[in-house]
């Protein structure tokens, strides 16, 4: 059995959050860290402002750096790369780098002198973060998120964020189907050293995440040993059936986090069944379908539709697109639909909400 303490927290005040985390870290087994290299890996994805609730917020950041340190953490170090930020990236609008500099712990750049790993489950290797090997565990620290491609964000998928840079977008194209993809984020949290997960979902996101949602309050902090089992948590509470999320369902099937079941997850505080959100916005607002399961499935996705009203030319989608499938004509987005691989990159980097993904 997984232990996963759900606790209530309704603001971002730092003494509710940290009251909050702490519970949730002792009903929930929190490892001894003691002289142990702690890596904390926020999600940031394009480092957008807290209200905006695209980034773990800052104050849940603050929370867990100042526990880990009284819970004698030899070392803190903080890191995470944006697939768009090249190296000597800071997350200043997340105000992410304005809580280390506070706290007086490091800001890691992961693009410096990325190592090769070869991932299990996918069965290939992929650049990442030299850092993972220099630490004895890592904290996921997810933020309650839907997302276009894989339905939700979780603590195991934040650890795609290992990957230097824009180099996540090749795996886009070597991963182009839901299933396959998550053989992938299954392999890097096999080797990601995650020892503690603790999702910020006092204030979350719905609908069409993970860039260009909408806020929810969900007044929760979710934590856990396992970080697939707080991902079955919150796949609940959005009202999903956990075993149609890619990422979950071919962990369990692979056994790689300990547990093989959704009913091993335990709750020793709230039961996500007790708190599920029933108007949640999820991706399709439907359950997803088992067409998931085959390798071609993407070609049947919708392709992304951009808003040329809403556009402010800022060409992040172009320099995302990992298939090339986008070009900039006559003051306008153009996408080849025989080209794109519906990973949906553009719509999660796009700053102004102008691409969407029909439904
Ligand atoms: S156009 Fe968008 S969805 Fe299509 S391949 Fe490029 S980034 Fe992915
Ligand atoms: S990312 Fe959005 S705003 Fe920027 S060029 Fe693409 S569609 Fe336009």
């Amino acid at each position: 059995m997984s232990k996963v303490s759900i606790v209530e927290c309704k603001t971002y005040e730092l003494e509710e959050v940290k009251r909050a985390i702490e519970i949730a870290m002792g009903k929930a087994d929190f490892p001894d860290i003691s002289g142990k290299k702690v890596l904390l890996k926020p999600n940031i994805l394009s480092d957008a402002a807290p209200e905006k609730c695209v980034t773990t917020h800052p104050v849940v950041l603050k929370a867990v750096i100042q526990l880990v340190r009284e819970r004698g953490a030899g070392e803190i170090l903080v890191g995470d790369s944006p697939a768009l930020q090249n190296g000597g990236f800071k997350p200043k609008i997340s105000q992410l780098n304005q809580i280390c500099e506070e706290e007086g712990v490091e800001w890691v750049d992961f693009t410096i002198k990325p190592i090769s790993k070869k991932l299990p489950i996918a069965n290939h290797k992929v650049a990442m973060a030299r850092i993972i090997d220099d630490v004895d565990l890592s904290i996921s620290l997810p933020k309650f998120k839907t997302h276009e491609f894989m339905y939700m964000t979780g603590a195991m998928k934040n650890m795609f964020g290992l990957m230097p840079s824009v180099r996540k977008s090749a795996q886009h194209v070597r991963h182009p189907s839901r299933s396959s993809f998550a053989r992938m984020i299954c392999g890097i949290s096999s080797v990601a050293k995650v020892e503690f997960a603790i999702m910020d979902a006092v204030m979350g996101m719905e609908g069409p995440g993970p860039g260009n949602g909408y806020p929810r309050a969900v007044n929760k902090i979710i934590a856990g040993k396992n970080p697939l089992a707080v991902d079955i948590a919150q796949a609940t509470m959005m009202g999903y059936d956990p075993m149609k999320m890619p990422v979950i369902k071919c962990a369990l099937e692979n056994q790689i986090m300990e547990i093989s079941s959704v009913d091993q997850v335990e709750y020793p505080l709230i039961s996500a069944k007790d708190v599920i959100i029933k108007d949640f916005q999820r991706i399709g607002n439907n359950q997803p379908s088992d067409l998931d399961d085959h390798e071609s499935e993407h070609l049947q996705r919708p392709a992304p539709q951009f808003d040329d009203d809403k556009c402010i030319y800022c060409k992040k989608c172009i320099n995302i697109c990992p298939a090339k499938a986008l070009t900039f004509e006559e003051e306008k987005v153009c996408i080849d639909e025989t080209k794109c691989i519906r990973c949906y990159c553009c719509h999660e980097v796009c700053p102004v909400s102008a691409i969407s993904i029909p439904h």
